[in-house]
């Protein structure tokens, strides 16, 4: 393994680390804000300097051409954070990206680029995977429109500020790109718990996310006896723990509530109004929109039973996607000739490459993080991992060439 690679990997890390340090520790660079495109200004430097040609798309994407030509391969991830977010989540495969595109070079002849995809986290908007989405033709204006971030501030008004217009794109993610690849930390204890040192995405799990307004009654909470409340936060309480038992019935389903308002928020009185959000994920298509519509269900009574309010909507629903096999059989076969320890496996949480598998060959490769750690501070991952993995990039990009070769010409 190269010194210099490992090497520019770490300080290129740190570098990206230090954009939107928050002072409470971590990264905050939520979607479509200044230090989100501040990290991509990072990028374009640095992929300049390499001699790529870098255009930034009207969703805010960025992609830099290190060989011209069609068709091409595709590499990359986000350079966007939750709050408070970790160094590794996306930028290890924009960095292993690009070195991915610098190591191959000359040795493949179709295109290669690299992209940066805007706004990947749902944590300001709600919906995740915001620029490749619009990129692929899957952001509607209908769905686009209803979303706001905590202060009130739509994802128009937000992407407008900074000069974009992700749902006015013409999409450009098409049959050009040969395959994409995404390098990414997997954000659980697989890999680690199995010591393989790399692991091959064969899917991705979907998700719905739903959103709850409950309403109760205010009331006082000396003063009314219990009979005659109408606690929206009791009956919210029910619905958490319903929505834990629907994630408990399924083999392979998660159900979580990461996320309530209450009102007042008070402690005397009781609550009227309660707001929550719930994420359910699913490898099995069907398993997750069964699983979703049992949450309804459970709400329909229990707001019966209760005489509270209950309405809920879809905010997002992704379906659950399948891996193209063929890049994942030569990564193995790859793993196999270097001795690198590998693990199929799926992945529980989104990306980017889910979005583009719609539209494209897609693959995944997971390096392990220390304790399965992510959207934390916390989060670690060895940069040794990192270069290994783009060195299999690399390899495998070679020789994905090789069997498309009729296709490159
Ligand atoms: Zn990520």
């Amino acid at each position: 393994m190269s010194e210099d690679l490992v090497g520019r990997l770490g300080e290129r890390l740190r570098t990206i680390a230090a954009i939107g340090a928050d002072p409470e520790g971590g990264n905050t660079r939520l979607a479509y804000t200044e230090p989100e495109r501040a990290a991509h200004d990072q990028f374009i430097a640095w992929a300049e300097a390499d001699g790529a040609r870098c255009e930034t798309d009207r969703a805010g994407n960025t992609v830099a051409v290190y060989r011209e030509g069609e068709p091409y391969f595709l590499l990359g991830s986000h350079l966007d954070t939750v709050v408070r977010g970790g160094a590794y989540d996306g930028v290890a495969g924009v960095l292993g990206g690009m070195e991915a595109a610098r190591l191959t070079g000359d040795r493949v002849s179709a295109g290669v680029r690299v992209v940066v995809f805007a706004g990947e986290e749902g944590a300001r908007f709600g919906r995740p995977n915001l620029g490749s989405a619009a990129a692929a033709g899957l952001l509607d204006e209908q769905s686009a429109e209803r979303l706001r971030d905590a202060h009130g501030t739509g994802l128009a008004a937000a992407a407008a500020e900074l000069g974009f217009e992700p749902v006015a794109m013409e999409p450009w993610i098409g049959e050009e790109i040969l395959c994409f690849f995404e390098l990414h930390i997997e954000q659980g204890r697989q890999l680690e718990a199995g010591s393989a040192r790399i692991g091959l995405v064969d899917a991705i799990a979907g998700s719905v996310r739903l959103r709850f307004d409950l309403v109760g009654r205010a009331d006082h909470s000396g003063a009314t006896p219990m009979p005659m409340r109408s606690d929206a936060l009791a009956a919210a309480s029910e619905l958490i723990l319903a929505a834990e038992e629907v994630g408990r019935g399924y083999r392979s389903t998660v159900a979580t509530v990461g996320r309530i308002e209450v009102h007042p928020n008070n402690v005397t009185t009781v609550p009227g109004e309660v707001k929550l959000w719930m994420d359910i994920r699913d490898i099995d298509a069907d398993l997750q929109r069964q699983a979703a519509a049992t949450v309804f269900e459970r709400a329909r009574a229990l707001a019966k039973a209760r005489d509270v309010g209950i309405s809920g909507e879809v905010v997002s629903d992704q379906a659950p996607v399948v891996l193209e096999a063929w890049p994942r059989m030569i990564a193995h076969r790859e793993c196999a000739k270097r001795g690198l320890t590998y693990q199929i496996l799926p992945s529980g949480a989104g990306h980017d490459a889910a979005i583009v598998a719609r539209r494209a060959p897609s693959t995944m490769f997971f390096i392990p993080c220390v304790d399965g750690l992510s959207h934390s501070p916390r989060e670690q991952a060895s940069v040794e991992d990192i270069a290994a993995a783009v060195e299999l990039m690399g390899a495998v990009m070679v020789e994905a060439q090789k069997s498309v070769a009729g296709a490159v010409g």
